[in-house]
């Protein structure tokens, strides 16, 4: 294709997206499929949905493939990227489905590192802030190695990212494959499930509905943001570099859970209140990224401003409760 993302000498003109049905995958199919890049997407819509690219279904350059990546992965013909997002990713998912979670770390990890073997094709891990746990050194940059409770109830999902990333490394340095590891820091925007128990969506569906936003512990804990498109952004600046990572992909701007609230009333206009609720088991106190990695190496810097991407967000919110209330009748 004539303006694949180009990769060293190498162009990227067929890309394979594990997890490509979710909030993240299909935000990168459809950026690779703008980019001139073709998309097979492998997904088993555990947590993901085909209304997520039923957009790009009549692309002549996408291709959605309902599979379980931790069973087999087969794709015929050239591939040139493998992006491995598959995994549930929210606290409510992985809660719910600790075993499947660490599978697609292990098992789903290992089967995608293997296509990108066969294939001598480049591969992203989608990792995450979560290998930090609950920080002891803060803003957390990528040379720490995090403070983790392999037996606490997040550990599956922590330790199966941790493992992830202890396996890519080691295709990298025994087999020589062109391996990248991005860690992804809480990002938000359209395609986000109202229901999927993260703080943005459910404080945006309860501003909506008029009921008490319901704040875990006393709302002092932080979190950083990042806007999806940047966060994609991000994700696709290491997928044409040949940099191994980890690096940081993060908005370093932090707030608290209370502020979020309080600023999610304002924009959605609500007269909702703000309730308090028992602060998760383990629950990180801090989070936010230092980007000085990926500003280096990859010239990456978010760029839309938390009010802005929040505002964006709540505006898909509130249209897609308009068109659920219209199609309802
Ligand atoms: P998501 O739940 O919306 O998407 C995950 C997708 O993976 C879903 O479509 C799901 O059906 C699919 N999947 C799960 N298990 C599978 C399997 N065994 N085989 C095939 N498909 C499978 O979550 P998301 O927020 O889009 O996250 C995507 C990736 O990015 C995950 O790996 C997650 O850990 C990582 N990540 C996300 C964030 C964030 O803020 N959204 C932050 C850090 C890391």
């Amino acid at each position: 294709m004539a303006h694949g993302v180009v990769r060293s000498a190498r162009e990227i003109r067929r890309a394979v997206v594990t997890g490509g049905a979710g909030f993240l995958g299909s935000h990168l199919c459809e950026q690779l499929l703008e980019r001139g890049v073709e998309v097979v997407c492998l997904d088993n819509l555990l947590t993901g949905s085909p209304a997520n690219v039923l957009h790009l279904m009549e692309h002549p350059g996408f291709r959605l493939v309902r599979c379980d990546v931790t069973d087999y992965v087969h794709v015929p013909g050239p591939v040139d990227l493998v992006l491995h997002f598959a995994s549930p990713a929210s606290p409510l998912d992985y809660l719910k489905m600790p075993i499947e979670t660490l599978k697609v770390g292990s098992l789903g990890t290992l089967h995608t590192l293997g296509l990108a073997k066969e294939k001598d094709a480049r591969f992203v891990l989608a990792s995450t802030s979560e290998v930090y746990g609950d920080p002891l050194v803060h803003p957390q940059p990528e040379d720490y190695w995090g403070n983790v409770n392999p037996v606490g109830p997040r550990g599956v999902y922590d330790e199966a990212k941790r493992f992830s990333e202890a396996l890519t490394t080691a295709y990298r340095s025994s087999q020589g494959i062109d391996t990248g590891i991005v860690r992804i820091f809480n990002t938000y925007g359209p395609r986000m499930r109202p229901d999927d128990g993260r703080a943005i969506p459910a404080f945006i569906g309860q501003a909506l509905d008029g009921r008490p936003l319901t704040v875990a512990g006393d709302g002092s804990q932080t979190r950083s943001i990042c806007y999806v498109e940047d966060t994609v952004r991000g994700i696709l600046e290491m997928a044409a570099s040949t940099h191994a990572g980890p690096v940081n992909i993060g908005n370093p701007d932090e707030l608290s859970m209370l502020e979020l609230a309080r600023w999610i009333v304002q924009l959605t206009g609500s007269e909702s209140t703000i309730g308090f609720i028992d602060l998760p088991v383990d629950d990180p106190k801090v989070r936010r990224p230092d980007t000085t990695r990926a500003e280096e190496l990859l010239a990456w810097r978010p760029s839309v401003p938390s009010a802005e991407g929040l505002r964006r967000t709540v505006d898909w919110f509130a249209a897609q409760r308009e068109d659920r209330a219209a199609q309802a009748g």
